[in-house]
């Protein structure tokens, strides 16, 4: 047992042993360090209404800025963050963080809607809709100003506990998001059932858009579909110009994607709101 111990006290401190289980533990616990000393930071990245080009709001995603790893990913962190039961802990943060910063806007007078992700996990909490409801309410902010991007395994693991955890967070007045649209095995007419406001076609469909003409009238197609289910759609991942012309062609409603701005912290996407050309209501900021 002693033997154990010390091993297991030797691998959390070294930096040197390189073994798979060794730089997990060490992980973990730097990941507790990171939550608990605020080392996640929260970056924007805009959406934009094709009509109108007009930025309609934008999409939080986390990010660690780890003390030597450097600003990590979420792919780097938020699997075993979702293994070790962070997953609740993170969600709050970067609700909090993003809330705080919808606020400043509001306060200068920009109405900027902030899109969080919400991993499935989270969501089965019967308590997050009126969390949420609390949060935003706290901060004297419209419902409107919150929407949640929620993923296709969550509609799909437990039908009826998706259905009352979505009911309750539109009688709230959040908006929702279906993200990564198509990877999934949800259908158009599952989704029809469910108070979701838009879908978010996963970028897999709109990169080969470009040189692949069976790829765009797939997503043309899609694009038809959810319109005739009342459902306005986001393409992620317009990479280009010739992707963002021919998704205005087929009738996309909103646009992101590194074409526009990558994800940026939040004074940087005051800048790049700044830099744009006119069509920006309330540009005082
Ligand atoms: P997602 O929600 O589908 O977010 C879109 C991802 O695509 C982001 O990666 C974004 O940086 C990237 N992206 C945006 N435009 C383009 C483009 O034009 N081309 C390409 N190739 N990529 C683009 P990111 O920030 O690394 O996030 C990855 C995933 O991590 C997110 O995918 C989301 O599922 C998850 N995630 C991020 N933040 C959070 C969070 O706060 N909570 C939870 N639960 N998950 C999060
Ligand atoms: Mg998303
Ligand atoms: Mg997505
Ligand atoms: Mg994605």
């Amino acid at each position: 047992y002693r033997a154990k111990a010390n091993r297991l006290g030797h691998h959390v401190y070294s930096s040197e042993d390189d073994s798979h289980g060794d730089t997990r533990l060490r992980t973990l616990q730097e990941l507790r360090t990171a939550l608990s000393e605020d080392q996640l930071v929260v970056y924007y990245q805009p959406k934009v209404e094709m009509r109108s080009n007009a930025v309609i709001g934008v999409e939080a995603l986390v990010r660690w800025q780890h003390p030597t790893r450097g600003l990590l990913l979420p792919e780097e962190f938020l699997d075993l963050v979702e293994e070790s039961g962070l997953m609740h802990s993170l969600t709050r943060i970067v609700l909090t963080k993003a809330l705080d910063q919808a606020a400043i806007w509001q306060e200068h007078g920009r109405t900027l809607p902030i899109a969080v992700n919400i991993s499935a996990s989270s969501l089965v909490d019967v308590d997050l809709p009126n969390e949420i409801a609390a949060m935003v309410a706290a901060r004297a902010l419209p419902p409107s100003s919150l929407m949640l991007e929620i993923t296709e395994d969550f509609l799909m693991s437990d039908r009826d506990r998706a259905r009352d955890v979505l009911f309750r967070l539109r009688e709230a007045g959040i908006q929702i998001s279906v993200d990564d649209f198509g990877t999934g095995y949800s259908s158009l007419s599952y989704l029809r059932d469910l108070p979701i406001d838009e879908l978010k076609l996963d970028r897999s469909f709109v990169l080969p858009m470009a040189d692949d003409a069976r790829a765009a009238s797939l997503v043309a197609s899609t694009i038809e579909l959810a319109h005739s289910l009342g459902l306005r759609m986001v393409a992620e991942g317009v990479e280009s110009g010739v992707a963002y012309d021919e998704l205005a062609r087929y009738g996309c409603d909103l646009a992101q994607g590194f074409f526009m701005s990558q994800p940026v912290p939040a004074p940087e996407l005051e800048n790049w709101l700044a830099a744009r050309p006119a069509l920006q209501p309330s540009d005082d900021v």
